[in-house]
């Protein structure tokens, strides 16, 4: 009896001691300037090969319509680190009531120029144009950004498409930072068609497909998920992606133990006079649970552009491919007419 109630003891301090959660360490700190700037070598020496083997050099043309300052300083951020890689970069600016046929014919004209490789339209664009329409006006082989209809498509499918850069730079900050993702429960928060849903799509897709998906059990939370659900379903996340635009969003309570955090929202806040960027995440608390955390800024933002940059090398290689389509295309169209003619 009393061997037994020994035994008993312990048995229940060894299975209470696997019960107890460890001691929380501060996170690690996710540090995307560093791992984009890893980025920017490797695809400087890439488009330097390229270069060498006797291609034409990628280019890359960025159309801004208005006076939006954050959408000047996100070009001129885009342009000057498509140069630093050896992309030559090109801006269109457009005069704030320009009206959505003209946008669609400047954008038509940069589709049929040869010497561009990619081509993206500077989001958000002024009231009078339906920004869904000049996304779908830019030619898929050329949309750098991944929005149109057949590039979203494709992503949803699991094919190889052209993958929005926002969801590609979350991706590749998860596995540079070796966070296991296979069979593991992730929550985006923010289900927007540019931001939240491709990122959503990307960790909850089958791996073994073609754009590198991460097989996460995947939940989308949004403007209508109660906050007091929105933290049942953070707590129970191996992954927290939160795109919502809102400072604080995110507390310490809502956040597992050991999860990995990334904040890909960008606030300017007034704090004591001075404007500063802040994400969704109330970052030092949140440190204070998370086994990895994203800062902002310095993660997500220098992360997309640079995959952004990604996507227009990833284009300028497959222009030869395009290219030999497109005309092959042309010249079976007219064979087309000419017989319809002499029929
Ligand atoms: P958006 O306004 O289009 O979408 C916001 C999303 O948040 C919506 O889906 C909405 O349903 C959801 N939402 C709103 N209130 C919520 C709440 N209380 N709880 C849960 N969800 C809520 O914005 P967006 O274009 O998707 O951008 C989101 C954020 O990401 C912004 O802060 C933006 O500046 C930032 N952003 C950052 C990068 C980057 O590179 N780091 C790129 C693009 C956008």
């Amino acid at each position: 009896m009393a061997l037994q109630r020994v035994l008993n003891i312990g048995t229940q301090l060894i299975s209470r001691k696997f019960h107890i959660s460890q001691p929380s360490s501060k996170a690690v700190i996710i540090d995307g300037k560093k791992i984009s700037k890893q980025i920017q070598s490797e695809l400087k020496a890439s488009v330097d090969s390229w270069v060498l083997a006797g291609n034409r050099r990628p280019k890359l043309v960025a159309v801004l319509v208005g006076n939006n300052e954050a959408s000047k300083l996100y070009v001129k951020k885009k342009c000057v680190t498509a140069e630093s890689i050896g992309i030559d970069s090109e801006t269109i600016t457009m005069c704030e009531d320009t009206s959505q046929d003209d946008l669609i014919r400047v954008v038509e004209e940069l589709n049929h120029d040869h010497s561009i490789d990619g081509v993206l339209v500077q989001l958000p664009l002024p009231n009078n144009i339906v920004e869904r329409e000049i996304c779908s006006a830019v030619a898929p082989a050329k949309d750098v950004d991944g929005f149109h209809l057949a590039n979203m498509g494709r992503l949803c499918l699991g094919d190889r498409g052209i993958v929005p850069a926002t969801a590609l730079a979350v991706r590749e900050l998860i596995s540079r930072s070796n966070i296991e993702t296979k069979g593991k429960n992730a929550v985006v928060i923010g289900r927007s068609k540019h931001v939240g849903l491709p990122i959503a799509l990307l960790l909850q897709g089958d791996g073994k497909g073609q754009v590198g998906a991460l097989d996460m059990t995947t939940t989308i939370c949004h403007r209508y998920t109660p906050h007091e659900e929105l933290k049942k379903y953070t707590q129970l996340a191996d992954v927290v992606i939160s795109a919502v635009g809102i400072p604080r969003l995110l507390t310490k309570d809502m956040i597992k133990p050991g999860a990995c955090v990334i904040d890909v929202a960008i606030n300017r806040e007034l704090v004591n006079g001075k404007w500063k960027l802040t994400g969704d995440v109330d970052f030092n608390e949140v440190a204070e649970v998370a086994g990895h955390i994203t800062p902002v800024p310095g993660g997500v933002g220098p992360m997309t552009v640079i995959m952004l940059m990604k996507n227009t090398l990833e284009v300028s290689q497959k222009r030869p491919q395009q290219l030999i389509y497109e005309v092959g295309k042309e010249l079976e169209d007219t064979g087309r007419k000419l017989l319809n003619k002499y029929n």
